[in-house]
């Protein structure tokens, strides 16, 4: 598997410590509120999961399960599937692995709003500001990312690469098999 990796962008001690900084920066802002981070199946996990447990005051976590890409091209529609958690009267913050056209956290934002959310900020680890394509930005990211497709720390390539430790680019080859 490490070998259809052309290079690796960040490493696990890069995303271990671009996420103490974060955590410490979400520690401050919502060291007086309860929090529920939703994050975003199934990309989310290892990031949802080494965040939230550097976060220090109570908060609920939950899910929802979205799906934006076909291989390595985005579908162009925002498949919502299952259950959505109340967020009424909350402090959301949506969690996602990577921020790129921003459809898909545009249109989450949005929903949770008419919900009733009493805030809603964008995290996520990833920021790959050249493939926007609406007008928004995370309030908290651990880094800016070439508008290159990477894999690893729960980013996928065909369901695959999601157990790497790291963030890399692949290999051509990879894409022609
Ligand atoms: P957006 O709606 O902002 O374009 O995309 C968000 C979703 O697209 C992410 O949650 C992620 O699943 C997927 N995505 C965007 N860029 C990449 C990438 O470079 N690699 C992978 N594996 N997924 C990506
Ligand atoms: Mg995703």
């Amino acid at each position: 598997m490490n070998n259809d990796i052309k290079k690796v962008l960040f490493s696990e001690q890069d995303i271990e410590e671009g996420i103490l900084k974060l955590a410490s920066k979400l520690n401050e802002d919502y060291k007086d509120k309860n929090p529920l981070f939703v994050g975003l199946l199934k990309g989310v996990i290892p990031f949802i999961g080494d965040l939230t447990k550097k976060i220090e005051c109570f908060c609920e976590i939950d899910y929802i399960r979205v799906r934006s890409y076909e291989g390595k091209t985005p579908s162009g529609t925002l498949n919502l599937s299952g259950y959505v958690p109340d967020v009424k009267g909350k402090d959301v913050i949506i969690v996602d692995d990577i921020l790129d056209t921003g459809n898909t956290t545009n249109k989450i934002k949005k929903l949770f709003i008419n919900a009733g959310a009493k805030s809603v900020k964008i995290c996520v680890l990833l920021n790959k500001p050249e493939g926007r394509l609406v007008e928004i930005e995370p309030d908290y990211y651990c880094f800016d990312t070439p508008n290159e497709f990477v894999v690893g720390y729960g980013l996928d390539f065909n369901q695959k690469y999601r157990n790497l430790p790291y963030i890399g680019v692949l290999k051509e080859e990879v894409y022609e098999r």
